[in-house]
């Protein structure tokens, strides 16, 4: 009886063991795949501290790190640049704010440097940021301390700032074609990336993902056809300021231009759905055009790019005569592109707008901007997930742009470089 009664006990227990040992080994292995053996320093944990006087940023991170820290006016923001960071913290990491941090945002900015945004409540001086070592069983932490000030106080410390800016602006390398090659070139410009996430779906996919893989769809149709050259203003996931964006079109003298996006509408503002496809204008074709146009500018606000020296609006280019025929071009290929996708994607009940889209402001180069469909709409959503959805969507624009190319260059060559 006594032998029979310990022998489960016994095999109980090694299995108990064995669980142990299982977890143990998974742990090791999580573990081994995470910090210890990532290449980049990793984020865990963030937190805020304190109220309108003072508030306190500490963010936890596998091992000791460089920062530099400076402000942003209009709208006031603080910007920390670190060297590249995995950002495993909690999912609605910086959604909400607490006392002088309305919210913050964190992200990669370009191969080898990562970036923090935070949005302020009011002027801020940034009276301490530094990172402390990992010791007793703590980790290395970043801490930020804000106290508030005024207007007056905090464009003082952006003149003190912008010295040692221009001293340490990174460089970040232009994709540019120096291939020689005289066939047309089209740019592909996907929004967004980086830190800049663009709009994000109810279920979690961001815009930035999937306007990148769209594009290169679009981009690998072009290239295999061989009859034009295509440069993409990103082709990984880091952030380029949309001024940027337009300069390597402009360099690169192409003879196209599209930037991709996909839209959505906040929550309990109607449920619009379909693709639509925007060229630029001064005043807005309507006010949902508008908002568009506004929420895609946000993006260089979103990644802590400086805005001073921008000009407000796009008005003042729009007089001459180059503008006047990029601008013809611009509405003749986005009439086609229309055309073109009406038999395979849904399109919005109005699919032909126009905006003020600083991504769309070159000069001599046409420029359309296309709106996949809303994320914020099941059945576009469905559809802007869908291999199938994108290929087919992919084919209709490669071939919108081939119809235009195939028209215009040839009857009007672009002045040669
Ligand atoms: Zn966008």
């Amino acid at each position: 009886m006594k032998g029979s009664e310990r022998m489960p006990v016994r095999a109980a227990s090694g299995i108990f063991l064995a669980i142990l040992f299982a977890a143990a080994v998974i742990l090791a292995l999580d573990s081994a795949s995470g910090q210890s053996s990532s290449p980049y320093p990793v984020a865990t944990d963030v937190r805020l501290a304190g109220d309108l006087a003072e508030t306190r940023l500490v963010m936890d991170l596998s091992r000791k790190i460089d920062l530099h820290a400076f402000t942003l006016a209009d709208p006031y923001r603080v910007v920390v640049d670190i060297p590249e960071v995995v950002f495993r913290l909690p999912q609605h990491a910086g959604e909400a704010g607490r006392g002088l941090i309305k919210a913050f945002r964190f992200g990669l900015m370009m191969e080898g440097g990562s970036r923090i945004v935070l949005d302020l409540a009011k002027p801020v001086r940034v009276q301490k940021a530094f990172v402390m070592d990992a010791e007793a069983g703590d980790p290395a932490r970043l801490v930020l301390d804000l106290v508030a000030t005024d207007r007056a106080g905090f464009l003082r410390q952006i003149t003190l700032d912008d010295k040692q800016l221009t001293q340490r602006m990174p460089v970040r390398p232009q994709p540019q074609d120096n291939s020689g090659d005289s066939r047309p070139l089209v740019v592909l410009d996907p929004g967004h990336g980086g830190i800049d996430t663009g709009t994000r779906a109810p279920t979690g996919q961001l815009e930035k993902d999937i306007v990148l893989d769209f594009a290169k769809r679009v981009r690998q149709r072009l290239e295999s056809a061989g009859k034009y050259r295509v440069l993409m203003t990103r082709a990984d996931d880091t952030f380029i300021p949309l001024a940027e964006r337009v300069d390597i079109a402009r360099k690169a003298n192409a003879s196209l231009f599209v930037s991709i996006h996909a839209d959505s509408l906040p929550h309990g503002e109607g449920d619009a759905q379909g693709a639509t496809v925007y060229t630029l204008s001064n005043k807005a074709t309507d006010a949902e055009a508008a908002q568009v146009a506004e929420m895609e500018n946000r993006s260089d606000v979103v990644a802590g790019v400086d805005l001073k020296g921008e000009p407000d609006d796009v008005a003042g280019i729009l007089i001459d005569l180059a503008q006047r025929e990029t601008k013809t071009f611009s509405t003749q290929f986005a009439h086609k592109l229309v055309a073109d996708l009406k038999g395979v994607a849904r399109l919005h009940k109005e699919p032909l707008k126009s905006a003020g889209f600083r991504v769309l402001r070159a000069p001599d180069v046409p420029s359309v901007l296309v709106e996949l469909g809303y994320v914020s709409n099941r059945d576009d959503l469905k559809s802007l997930m869908s291999d199938s959805w994108r290929d087919r969507t992919a084919d209709s624009i490669a071939m919108a742009i081939d119809t235009y190319l195939s028209a215009h260059v040839a009857s009007a060559p672009r002045s040669a470089n």
